[in-house]
């Protein structure tokens, strides 16, 4: 079932999501050569015990983990998709790209977006990946009007990445988000016809998070339980908003 949200409930999330957009916000400006990736986590985390509110990623139980997530943010580096943890040895070089996800409860709802940041000087090729990943969470944040439907999202963001010819990773989604991090319906980045296509509606809230790589999309997930990379070590960008289906269209609840 999916869970349409009331205007009051809207602006709990819009609170949430601001607060998200502030943290990335203030890590985007610590990013350069030399910092590791825990210096990021120790001032998100301050960020959200100051704001009175809950990080959504630490101590999130996966099964097939068997761990709980140990960090505030995710931190992922180059070939590292999603679920990197931030760690006091991963020091930043110029060339790396890092994705740094994260998501918070506030007042009883969730806020969750991501943005991926290049390291002092990036190659021609890797500024298009971020460029392109970019755009298409814009292009299907677009589609995420009332009436539409869901693979209206999802077909937005494989055209584009498709025909500038990078890869669509497939085993990681969005998702809706509400009271809970993760609710209905999962939203790949492609148009999967095995599954339903709900009719977007009023009060809908979506997760839009396209995963892409440069070269192959296959991933496989590290000894460490959690980090996912790319299996043929290409690049791989990560951006996500916190979208609201409104009468007067798409609202991003992650950024002002
Ligand atoms: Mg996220
Ligand atoms: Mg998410």
């Amino acid at each position: 079932m999916i869970i349409r949200k009331s205007p009051a409930e809207l602006e709990k999330m819009r609170r949430a999501g601001m607060l998200v957009h502030q943290i990335l916000d203030t890590v985007r400006g610590m990013i350069r050569e030399g910092v590791t990736t825990f210096d990021l986590e120790v001032v998100a985390d301050k960020m959200i015990r100051d704001a009175g509110a809950k990080p959504a990623f630490k101590g999130y139980y996966v099964p097939a983990a068997g761990t709980k997530f140990p960090s505030v943010l995710c931190t992922s580096v180059n070939c590292e998709v999603v679920h990197g943890m931030p760690s006091a040895k991963r020091v930043l070089r110029s060339g790396d790209i890092i994705s740094v996800d994260t998501g918070v409860q506030l007042d009883g709802y969730f806020g969750d977006s991501a943005i991926t940041v290049p390291v002092g000087e990036v190659s021609e090729e890797v500024k298009r990946l971020l460029r392109v990943t970019e755009e298409s969470l814009e292009l299907a944040i677009q589609q995420a009007r009332p009436g539409n439907r869901l693979f209206d999202i999802c077909g937005a963001v494989e055209r584009h990445v498709t025909s500038n010819g990078f890869s669509i990773v497939r085993e990681f989604v969005g998702h809706g988000i509400g009271a809970s991090l993760h609710e209905e319906p999962q939203v790949p980045n492609y148009v999967d016809r095995r599954n339903e296509n709900p009719r977007l509606k009023e009060g809908m809230v979506l997760a839009i998070e396209p995963m892409v790589a440069a070269g192959r999309p296959e991933t496989k997930v590290l000894e460490d339980r959690w980090t996912a990379v790319t299996k043929d070590a290409s690049y791989a960008a990560h951006f996500e908003h916190c979208v609201a289906i409104t009468s007067n269209g798409p609202l991003v609840l992650t950024r002002p």
